[in-house]
């Protein structure tokens, strides 16, 4: 994110749906969503519907239970009790959704799906990029924005300057418009800094370690380079009009920490 003040255009959904309309911005996602025959924006098919389909073989095993049948039997309830007892453990803490989150310590703060695009990455498209960005926003109002289906944009992480706390906004295996660029969009993560490029107290020391400790696990899943060719500043993706995070964020420091050197 990072407006530096300027209007905003105006961005309501009837104008996204028209292609064309963001003339002289790279766009965010992809031109015509609707007519794109991408598997993207196919929901993913229920389990139940891609368990396959066993034929029984007649005479064998009807009602006797075999070895075999008892131990997966045993297997499906001793999972079924677990993931229950899983679920009463997240509900009793009334963080349900918490399950969905990517990165353990994240909190999940699901932004609207008018914001992002639906993508089962990385095998719909690669992840090989990091893009690091600053809000020029206090972390409740991104978060807030986000959920706001006018918005238009979001990242999948928010990271809090005070304390370092995480929230995760959209699932890493989707699309978050934040870069203002699609290809780059479609292949990288995008991490949201909260704070001002004008105002360095805002990156704190918590921050920059909670960010590289989740930059760091994100290049380890995915077998992202931890380098700079690799984790960028959003003002490197190619088009933008974006600052962020500006000369005030010490990439230097940031790097050494993701690297752990
Ligand atoms: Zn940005």
């Amino acid at each position: 994110m990072e407006h530096l003040g300027r209007p905003r255009l105006p961005q309501t959904p009837a104008a996204l749906s028209r292609p064309g309309i963001r003339s002289g911005h790279t766009p965010d996602r992809e031109p015509d969503p609707a007519t794109d025959p991408a598997t993207d924006h196919i929901p993913d098919p229920a389990p139940a519907a891609t368990a396959p389909v066993r034929a029984r073989t007649p005479g064998v095993g009807a009602g006797v239970p075999t070895r075999r049948s008892l131990l997966r039997t045993g297997l499906a309830v001793g999972a079924a009790a677990t993931a229950a007892l899983a679920g009463d453990l997240w509900a009793g803490q009334g963080t349900a959704a918490a399950a969905t989150v990517d990165y353990p310590s994240a909190t999940w703060a699901p932004a609207s799906t008018a914001n992002y695009t639906a993508s089962n990455r990385p095998t719909s498209y690669p992840i090989n990029l990091v893009v690091i960005h600053v809000t020029q926003e206090t972390f409740a109002d991104t978060i807030r924005l986000f959920q706001d289906p006018a918005h238009a944009a979001c990242a999948h992480y928010v990271v809090r300057s005070a304390d370092g706390a995480i929230d995760q906004c959209v699932r890493e295996h989707d699309i978050a418009w934040h870069a203002g660029n699609w290809d780059y969009n479609t292949r990288s993560i995008g991490i949201e800094h909260e704070g001002w490029v004008d105002q360095p107290s805002y990156f704190t020391t918590a921050m920059y370690h909670a960010s590289a400790a989740l930059t760091a696990a994100i290049c380890d899943k995915y077998g992202i380079p931890k380098d700079r060719n690799h984790i960028i500043g959003h003002s490197q993706v190619p088009g933008t009009d974006h600052t962020d995070p500006g000369p005030n964020w010490d990439w230097v420091r940031y790097m050494r920490l993701v690297n752990g050197t």
